[in-house]
């Protein structure tokens, strides 16, 4: 099975965001409750133990006014932190307690099949999201699911801004693509760039988003001038607001940005080779860097499944291998190149490169000989 999902943007009543709002609340209320409840459990007796939402219903009667989905799937996203946790201390961390500010608050209900052909308890209508409780939440769609998915659950949110939004996730039966078997001429390399994006084993960058740059100028403005205000003061709290909507105005122009990128290169290309990065190192760049940057992690993500969803490989080159120190022409390496140096000319051949371009060539023909040595194993094996 395969999951997709759909997210809409909700127009709730103002009935409606009350029930979402006091959702939200209950949510978080419960997870922090179970956590605390969980920790002492656990060193008064040894065992790891988290109670059910319907224990907590005479303590907290509020519960009693939102659906008990949404507080049931508390219940198993805790349940879940742990297991994570447990298998696996060095990527997950141990679950946390939730906080009011600053926290993405939402809550997510399974769709329930009523027996006998009756619907289902969530629905996408015409003109909105049916929910448990809230009733039709009008919304505007821009996709469409195809018939044969299978709606999975829903996930209300809201953003720091105030917008509401439902994240629908559908299942249906994976399709296995035909695999694609990639040439060098059918293969790109892509080399992380911090001022460009990246560079590709064709020398080509993407435009280097200007708009963004604008967006990051006027933040930095934004920014500015709050810093002259009275903290606390209504217009403190107005030019809050406006940081708020300029970030994420420039979330949803990267955004935008990825997708799109992502989109043409797993239409164009047959393979794509990228360095295995260690995306720490990479996001302590980040801090450093400008808006660009923060979304090369991501645009990796989306780019891996957009091939794969053609069988066509995602290529991971092990992250120690020197791609921009290896001379092209001649494949000496060049301990001698700094993280700055654009343009480099080879000690021992003379051949002058641009970093860039040879790193991303580079990759490409590792990548590839790195795959076919794969393919070849699994054929002999
Ligand atoms: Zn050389």
């Amino acid at each position: 099975m395969q999951n997709t999902t759909i997210k809409v943007r909700l127009a709730p009543t103002p009935g409606q965001a009350e029930l979402f709002e006091k959702t939200f609340g209950c949510c978080r209320w419960l997870w922090n409750h179970m956590l605390a409840d969980e920790q002492k459990f656990y060193q008064e007796t040894d065992v790891h133990f988290i109670p059910t939402p319907a224990r907590y219903k005479a303590e907290a009667p509020f519960l009693k006014e939102v659906h008990s989905g949404a507080l049931a799937e508390v219940h198993q996203s805790l349940r879940r932190a742990f297991q994570h946790f447990f298998h696996n201390p060095a990527a997950y961390r141990h679950p946390v307690y939730k906080r009011k500010k600053g926290g993405r608050d939402s809550f997510t209900m399974y769709c329930q099949s009523y027996p006998s052909g009756k619907g289902a308890s969530i629905v996408l209508t015409d003109s909105g999201v049916r929910l448990p409780k809230a009733g039709v939440v009008r919304a505007r769609l821009y996709r469409k699911p195809l018939h044969w998915w299978k709606l999975k659950s829903a996930t209300v949110s809201r953003t720091p801004t105030g917008k509401y939004c439902c994240s629908l996730v559908y299942e249906y039966p994976a399709k296995r693509p035909a695999p694609v078997a990639p040439t060098a001429e059918t293969t790109l390399g892509l080399n992380y760039s911090l001022s460009h994006f990246y560079v590709d084993s064709n020398g080509f960058s993407p435009d280097p988003p200007h708009w963004m740059g604008r967006s990051t100028e006027k933040l930095a403005k934004l920014q500015r001038r709050l810093a002259r205000m009275e903290r606390g003061s209504r217009n403190y709290e107005e030019q809050l607001q406006k940081i708020r909507r300029m970030h994420e105005h420039i979330a949803n122009q990267r955004k935008d940005f990825i997708h799109k990128e992502s989109r043409r290169i797993a239409n164009a290309w047959d393979a794509v080779c990228v360095k295995d990065a260690d995306l720490r190192a990479m996001s302590q760049a980040i801090r450093l860097g400008s808006v660009m940057d923060s979304g090369f992690g991501q645009f990796r993500e989306l780019l891996r499944y957009k091939l794969e969803r053609q069988g066509k490989p995602f290529i991971l080159v092990n992250r120690f291998y020197p791609s921009a120190k290896t001379c092209r022409s001649c494949g000496s390496v060049n301990d001698a190149l700094g993280p700055d140096d654009r343009r480099w000319t080879c000690p021992v051949c003379g051949a002058v490169h641009d970093r860039g371009r040879n790193g991303a060539e580079n990759l490409r023909d590792q990548g590839l000989s790195q795959y076919y040595e794969q393919q070849g194993l699994g054929r002999s094996a």
